[in-house]
């Protein structure tokens, strides 16, 4: 009883002391020093529907979900540094993070553009699986890690469109002498289909086509195209956009800041971009919807699609020019192959599932009548 009682009086000593000791290794100042301010740089105009409007939304959800505990301020390119500067300067740590599209960064880490979009490849949600389920994020990981940053998915615009054109593109023969702005992985299939790729700030674009120094030129979707205008300058609004057939927005973060924080707030940060990453698909898929009957009712737009012939030939060109651009880089290559094997299975189950309910719901009947 007295051994019991001695050890009670011991055990409560020693955790008062113990308290004493933490309230004293705990003074204001540490506690301060836990609230962060970070810079989130992006490539995009300031509020750019969509891309924009997205990286701001991370910015806030990050500062509410964390009481402040980080308080994200985002930039519009140009405000801290030019667009594409925006990785270097969060590589070197000028910022703590960014916001923009992985194959922005193929000139410093070649498998980046991999993670962006590949011509015929995934569609948003098969991108979204193989980064959750495929190994993709891991992979993302190290591509990033190559440049000192941490990778996150952060949006997608799902599939875009095939882009606008001033002739009938009715073979692969009409991409001969083609002069199109195209950028990216689409831009190379096009050149090796004998089109010159030219590339020039958007805020040109409507000139060139009016002028006929560009005779086509991709953009995103119906969203994004009828809130700049194209249709003014374009006689001809083609799809699918095989070369775009999702494309990733990312978010990404010094590697020092991001290991430096606590698990809690990593798992906010992680958590707000998944949330970000859903959210911007939803919106692209909303607006595109009704974006694209003002373009065909309003605009009168001559919506059609490329001939299957033109996209067999442009696939097979498409799986050339991606073989021929991996030849000398092992990270390019492995991030390649993890993207073929995933989409060998996803052709095939969404055969089964989307393509065949797309078609379901496309038959000759009268749904709900209100
Ligand atoms: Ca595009």
């Amino acid at each position: 009883m007295s051994v019991k009682r001695r050890e009670f009086v011991i055990g409560a000593a020693g955790g008062a002391a113990a308290a004493t000791a933490a309230a004293s290794s705990l003074p204001k100042p540490a506690i301060a020093q836990e609230r962060r301010e970070w810079r989130m740089v992006t490539t995009w105009p300031k509020n750019f529907p969509g891309l924009g409007t997205g990286a701001n939304i991370l910015g806030e959800m990050i500062t509410n979900m964390s009481d402040g505990r980080i308080t994200v301020t985002v930039y519009g390119a140009g405000e801290i540094v030019p667009a594409f500067e925006a990785m270097d300067a969060v590589s070197n740590g000028t910022v703590e993070m960014g916001h923009g599209a992985p194959y922005y960064w193929k000139g410093k880490v070649a498998a980046s553009q991999y993670l962006a979009a590949t011509p015929f490849g995934l569609n948003a949600q098969e991108q979204n699986a193989w980064f959750q389920y495929g190994g993709g994020q891991e992979l993302a990981d190290r591509v990033y890690a190559e440049m000192g940053c941490k990778f996150f998915p952060s949006g997608n615009t799902g599939t875009q469109m095939g882009g606008w054109y001033n002739k009938e593109m009715n073979s692969i023969e009409d991409y001969q002498g083609l002069k199109m702005r195209i950028p990216g992985l689409g831009g190379e299939v096009v050149a090796a289909a004998g089109a010159t790729v030219v590339n020039m700030p958007g805020g040109e674009l409507l000139q060139a086509m009016q002028s006929g120094t560009i005779d086509a030129m991709e953009w995103v979707g119906p969203y994004n195209d009828l809130a700049f205008g194209i249709y003014q300058v374009a006689q001809h609004y083609y799809y699918p956009g095989w070369h775009e057939p999702a494309t990733v927005l990312e978010n990404f973060i010094n590697l020092e800041a991001w290991q430096d924080l606590p698990s809690d707030l990593q798992a906010i940060v992680q958590t707000a971009n998944a949330a970000v990453n859903q959210l911007v698909l939803s919106e692209f898929v909303a607006r595109n919807n009704a974006s694209l009957q003002s373009l065909i009712t309003e605009h009168e737009v001559d919506v059609r699609p490329f001939p299957d012939e033109l996209l067999t030939a442009l696939g097979g060109l498409a799986g050339q020019v991606l073989s021929d651009l991996i030849v000398d880089d092992p990270l390019s290559q492995e991030v390649m192959q993890s993207i073929a094997d995933f989409r060998g299975q996803a052709v095939t189950w969404s055969n089964f599932s989307e393509r065949a309910f797309a078609a379901a719901r496309d038959l000759p009947f009268d749904w709900v009548t209100l």
